[in-house]
């Protein structure tokens, strides 16, 4: 084994064997592969569509009853193609980052549109879908059909950084491109192997869960490596840097604002005044209760929000109530909101506004902030009962 010396310590540096590699995991596959909807009877690309759409930035444990739900209401691509979207939306409620829904809903249509019943497979007509990455495709064709093609996310990035010792950053396009050059070397080894042989399915999806349950994240302490079936040939773990790989990339740093949650009340006073977000963005089109900025008090804040956003509410300037506080996060922002409630005398015409009725509420797609301002509403509003 070729050895090199560095600052004293002695570093392990040759890399591990793709072919054993490939075979270690596919056995440790088959012992400990986790029980999950999507894989449940014959692997359905549909399924497997709507499952890495959900799992984008979000755990596994979350996507599982959406998953279900989605699947009794929508079972096929064809269905889903003719769903309305604001019942996707509704249930795609609490999962967070809605333009992963739109984007569902528009690729399952387009898809349908061009004839399929089920999505296509192949990578590069799948990525032209909207939403649809290297990655995502990848899993589709490599899940879906079996067929050979590399799916690397940020936690296969990690596991084969790790076996490797890759010294890129994580998430730049050097390591990705190592380490898609290993998966498709281990997957290209997948047919040499002794007994049945394995399938690019196993592989991938073993990738995904050794990433997931062993050579997980550094945040709070190490992966479990003495549950990992390449400690034997691991660089990171043989030169004890488990925790040090990847290398992590600079993130932006969090900014702490304060804010107002505005539960303006109609003047029939079973209304609650809404506000459509930008068709572009963070919680795209969607009906929000408004919130802005707090600097100095309220009547300050809120006059110089109206005066930004160019428009005129009329509020009830003796009657101003508060119910509570709330905390939400987007993106690099925490953000943390005191709630009020106010009667509203009048407000701007047009399509970003509208008064929507209290008891129709839980039936509207609404960003996770409004459902914390409604909670406060519900829970601390002494009055709260006349507007049920
Ligand atoms: S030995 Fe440890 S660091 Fe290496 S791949 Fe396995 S869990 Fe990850």
């Amino acid at each position: 084994m070729a050895e090199r010396k560095t600052l004293g310590r002695k570093t392990v540096s040759s890399a591990p064997e793709p072919r054993s590699c490939a075979q270690l995991l596919v056995e440790w596959f088959r012992t400990h592969a986790r029980a999950l909807p999507w894989r449940e009877g014959d692997y359905d690309p549909y399924k497997v569509l709507v499952s890495e759409f959900m799992l984008q930035q979000t755990q596994v444990s979350t996507v599982i009853p959406y998953f279900r739900r989605w699947m009794s209401r929508w079972p096929d691509l064809e269905s889903l193609a003719s769903a309305d979207e604001a019942e996707a939306l509704k249930l795609w409620e609490g999962l967070g980052y809605y333009s992963r829904c739109r984007n569902l809903l528009k690729a399952a249509r387009g898809m349908s549109k061009a004839g399929y019943a089920c999505p296509p497979a192949s990578v590069e007509e799948l990525r032209a879908c909207p939403g649809i990455g290297e990655y995502t495709a990848g899993a589709i064709v490599s899940i879906g059909y079996g067929l050979p093609v590399p799916a690397v996310d940020g936690n296969v990035e990690r596991v084969i950084s790790r076996l490797f010792g890759f010294e890129g950053l994580s998430g730049s396009t050097a390591l990705r491109h190592n380490v898609t050059d290993v998966v498709s070397a281990m997957l290209k080894q997948l047919r040499s192997l002794p007994g049945k042989g394995a399938t690019p399915r196993d592989f991938n999806q073993a990738l995904m869960d050794l990433g997931a349950t062993v050579c997980t994240p550094s945040r709070g302490g190490v992966p479990f490596c003495g549950e990992c079936p390449w400690i034997e040939c691991c660089l990171a773990h043989k030169n004890g840097r488990e925790a040090e790989l990847p290398l992590p990339r600079q993130r932006a740093p969090i900014s702490q604002d304060d804010a107002w949650g505005l539960l303006a009340i109609s003047p029939c006073q079973r209304e609650l005044l809404l506000h459509r977000r930008p068709d572009e963005g963070l919680w795209a089109s969607m009906w929000e209760i408004p919130w802005f900025i707090r600097k100095e008090n309220f009547w300050k804040d809120f006059d110089a929000w109206c005066t930004a956003l160019n428009m005129e509410i009329q509020l009830d300037r003796n009657d101003l109530k508060e119910v509570g506080s709330a905390t939400f996060s987007f993106t690099t922002h925490r953000v943390r909101s005191q709630v009020v409630v106010c009667n509203v005398e009048s407000v701007p015409s047009g399509e970003v506004w509208c008064f929507y009725p209290f008891d129709e509420l839980d039936n509207l797609s609404m960003p996770a902030p409004s459902r914390k301002f409604l909670s406060c509403f519900n829970q601390n509003f002494i009055f709260c009962d006349k507007y049920k």
